[in-house]
């Protein structure tokens, strides 16, 4: 059993670990996270000094990860735009002017074919995107069997379809799919102002029908949408209030897309890139807020300066997607990663995620 499992606190000798195991409730208290976070203490955190969060943030993240391991995801559009949602943020909604073409899901061997070269390049998970409002009941076997042939080969898989159904979930569940991404994007305030087409509650919907399904979740949103630091608080302050935390929390950067409605609203403006330093105090309130999840730097990491990502990876950002492109957006490149990993002295990561090993380490019913 990893001793991260106990808050940090290293058993002392093996009677202790004996009593521990020996307790169920006790694991099980362990194995739980600090749900009950306010709103004015997360906007404390947001406040401290920098240096002050930065150093807090870095405490947090060494007792529960590898300070210098960062897990390597890859991210595949398989089925790209001609999306009805109408997500000011994104390229791939119907509503957009961007010229994303519409395409037909991807076929499975291409999938897999795509997915073989993420394993090759050093992936551990490889995650999958389909601008959907929901999957259509008659995707769900090509679905199904992507999952499983990515599985196969030895990869972690996440899919994010849009809206699931509680049976939808339970069949990528028995599929053997290992996290499925809804993010809630924002505040539930400023989400209004985002997205019409679907609520708030929605997405929190889909994150239930996950959890029940015994998905892992991943869950997490943008900044720099125009939201004011009150937002910032509230998205961090409905993950870490989540009945359980998402096992991975994306944090994005807008890339505001010609075209889209924020891009429209937000290029050529002060707005159109979040202030770095407000970006990596982010992540380091949901480092300190969600202690066990990774914390994924995503959308917005090509235009970072090297310097804000290392402040990122301090800050308790242990997740990166590698490639050359986040479904329709551009991404830094596998070399121009390399050689930052090689200036930071981090590595791939290659163990369990803490929050999975301590779901193991809990004792079945
Ligand atoms: S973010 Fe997803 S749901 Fe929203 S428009 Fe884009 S593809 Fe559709």
């Amino acid at each position: 059993m990893d001793v991260r499992c106990f808050g940090g606190k290293q058993p002392t000798d093996r009677l202790t670990i004996l009593a521990i195991k020996s307790d169920k409730n006790e694991i099980t208290k362990m194995t739980q996270m600090r749900t009950d976070w306010t709103r004015a203490e997360i906007a404390a955190l947001f406040d401290l000094p920098f240096t002050e969060l930065l150093f807090q943030a870095a405490s947090v993240h060494r007792e529960y990860h590898p300070p210098t391991q960062v897990q390597l995801c890859t991210l595949l559009s398989i089925k790209t735009g001609g999306c009805p949602e109408d997500c000011g943020y994104c390229s791939q909604s119907v509503h957009a002017d961007s010229g994303v073409e519409a395409t037909k899901l991807m076929d499975v061997q291409a999938v897999l074919q795509r997915a073989a070269q993420a394993k090759d390049a050093g992936s551990q998970r490889f995650c999958m995107g389909a601008a959907w409002r929901n999957p259509k009941d008659r995707d769900m076997p090509a679905i199904v069997e992507i999952v499983k042939g990515v599985r196969d080969m030895g990869l972690e898989t996440c899919m994010t379809l849009g809206m699931l159904e509680p049976h939808q979930a339970a069949q990528l569940a028995e599929a053997g799919l290992d996290y499925y991404n809804h993010n809630i994007d924002s505040s539930p305030e400023y989400y209004e102002r985002v997205i019409s087409t679907r609520d708030f509650q929605c997405r929190l919907d889909t994150l239930d029908h996950v959890r029940k399904a015994g998905i892992n979740v991943c869950s997490g949103g943008i900044v720099g949408m125009g939201e004011t630091r009150e937002d910032r608080v509230g998205f961090v302050h409905t993950l870490a209030t989540l009945p359980q935390h998402p096992e991975s929390v994306p944090v994005n950067a807008l890339v505001p897309v010609k075209g889209t409605v924020l891009g429209n609203m937000l290029a050529d403006t002060p707005l159109a890139k979040i202030d770095d330093i407000e970006f990596v105090r982010t992540v380091a309130v949901a480092r300190i807020t969600m202690p066990r999840s990774m914390v994924r730097l995503s959308a917005g990491r090509e235009s970072m300066s090297e310097a804000t990502q290392a402040l990122c990876f301090l800050a308790g950002a242990n997740s990166i997607f590698t490639g050359d492109k986040l479904l329709t957006a551009p991404n830094a490149g596998d070399d121009s990663d390399g050689a930052l990993f090689a200036k930071l002295g981090l590595t791939a990561l290659k163990g369990e995620e803490p929050a999975r090993a301590c779901k193991s380490a809990v004792p079945a019913e």
